[in-house]
């Protein structure tokens, strides 16, 4: 059985152990919600104090040359390619997941409108677990465009097979479900897509920052994704979107606006789209949520998704194994899968009484939060979370299901 001298000894051999020291945690918190709201790193604060006092209060609107306001997007995007498999001026960073997700998902469904082959599909496949702006966004496309899209949703990879034929336009997937953890295999069901003729819009949120991706080689066809969750950027850091090389030139977006035009300062009164990924930027970027993001973006450049994968492996395996040997006695029901290849980066286990006992967990300084229904999640971030912080995370649940410590009549804030 592990001990927490085990745990000690991991934490003392783990290489990425001294990037901790980079995130500015509080003590006596065990923080297990990176997945939600990344930790900020310590550079963040002089960052923004620089662009506030310096770029914004002594340069004033020059900034937006003199200090590469202008290309942020577009260098951040660079920056974040390699995180995500994707290949240098195809990624910018802007807006947010589900802006971004409305321009990718509305530039598929353009794309397979204007090939004859395909110009008649009307069908959106996604899975009725995904989160749900993203269901939402198609929603809400779908009732605009006058077309007669429609929605179906699917219960899981299972169904996927079946629901996708000849008239499915576009596949529209979380790639690690935010409830579950559940991976999917992305070049699998990428080729499934593309073998019914449909394209896949793969949203990362979970993903990018989490788990190794390769866009570009598992044969992705557009992507969205976030920043302030596993990258760090900071709450409501701008979000990203991933427009490869093979579908620039066909790529439209429906949110034309001056920043996506191809000379934006001719200010012409005709949108012409630029070429290459800054047609997928919409209009003025909130320049000190942006400059956040580089700080997260800094602290992936000291190591490798491969390292950091290898140790959020270990870290959930360790979760698992101990939530079940010290807490076996309690309903717990574990939900996210067993396999590497099918898990992200988080843990969820279900508990009738979940709400209360996270609500329990978080009073005594243990941080992951709750989803309906009875789902307690715990996010294990690499960067900054030790093996000793899992052990203890463990020993707080168990002193609190064994001793019922946890209010099952409490009360609930707006954000779980
Ligand atoms: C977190 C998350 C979002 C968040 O979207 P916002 O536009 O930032 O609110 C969207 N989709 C998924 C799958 C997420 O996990």
């Amino acid at each position: 059985m592990t001990t927490r001298n085990d745990c000690l000894q991991r934490d003392a051999q783990d290489p990425l152990a001294p990037l901790r020291a980079q995130f500015a945690l509080p003590d006596g918190v065990i923080y297990l919600d990176g997945n939600s709201l990344g930790a900020r790193p310590v550079a963040a604060l002089a960052r923004a104090q620089d662009v506030i006092a310096r770029e914004w209060g002594q340069d004033l609107i020059r900034s937006w040359n003199t200090a590469g306001w202008f290309d942020l997007p577009k260098r951040l995007g660079d920056r974040l390619a390699p995180l995500i498999g994707a290949d240098d001026a195809e990624v910018v960073v802007t807006d947010t997941t589900s802006v971004n997700l409305f321009k990718a998902l509305a530039a598929a469904l353009q794309m397979q409108a204007a090939e004859p082959a395909t110009a008649e599909r009307r069908v959106i496949v996604t899975e009725r677990s995904n989160f749900p702006t993203d269901i939402y966004m198609a929603q809400g496309l779908a009732g605009w465009l006058a077309r007669g899209y429609s929605i179906q949703l699917v219960d899981g990879v299972a169904e996927l097979p079946a629901a996708i034929d000849a008239n499915t336009a576009v596949v529209m997937l979380t790639h690690v479900n935010y409830r579950t953890g559940y991976q999917h295999d992305m070049a699998a069901v990428s080729a499934l897509a593309h073998a019914h003729g449909a394209l896949i819009v793969w949203d990362l949120a979970h993903s990018a920052g989490a788990v190794p991706l390769a866009l570009n080689a598992d044969g992705a066809d557009l992507a969205v994704g976030c920043t302030y969750k596993y990258l760090n950027g900071g709450p409501g850091a701008p979000a990203f979107i991933w427009v490869p090389k093979k579908h620039q030139a066909r790529f439209r977006q429906p949110l034309s606006g001056w920043w996506g035009h191809a000379a934006p300062f001719a200010m012409a009164p005709d949108f012409v789209p630029a070429d290459g990924i800054g047609r997928a930027l919409c209009g003025t970027q909130p320049v000190v949520s942006l400059a956040m993001v580089e700080a997260g973006l800094d602290v992936f450049a000291q190591t490798t998704m491969a390292a950091i994968r290898a140790k959020s492996l270990a870290l959930t395996d360790l979760f698992i194994q101990l939530v079940e040997a010290r807490c076996g006695a309690h309903p717990l029901e574990l939900v996210t899968p067993r396999a590497h290849a099918r898990r992200g980066s988080q843990v969820s286990f279900a508990h009738p009484h979940g709400y209360a006992v996270m609500a329990a967990l978080i009073a005594r300084g243990v941080i992951g939060d709750y989803r309906e229904p009875a789902i307690m999640r715990f996010g294990f971030t690499p960067l900054y979370t030790r093996y000793a912080d899992v052990w203890d995370a463990v020993e707080i649940l168990r002193q609190i299901l064994d001793g019922q410590a946890y209010d099952i009549a409490a009360r609930r804030d707006a954000v779980t």
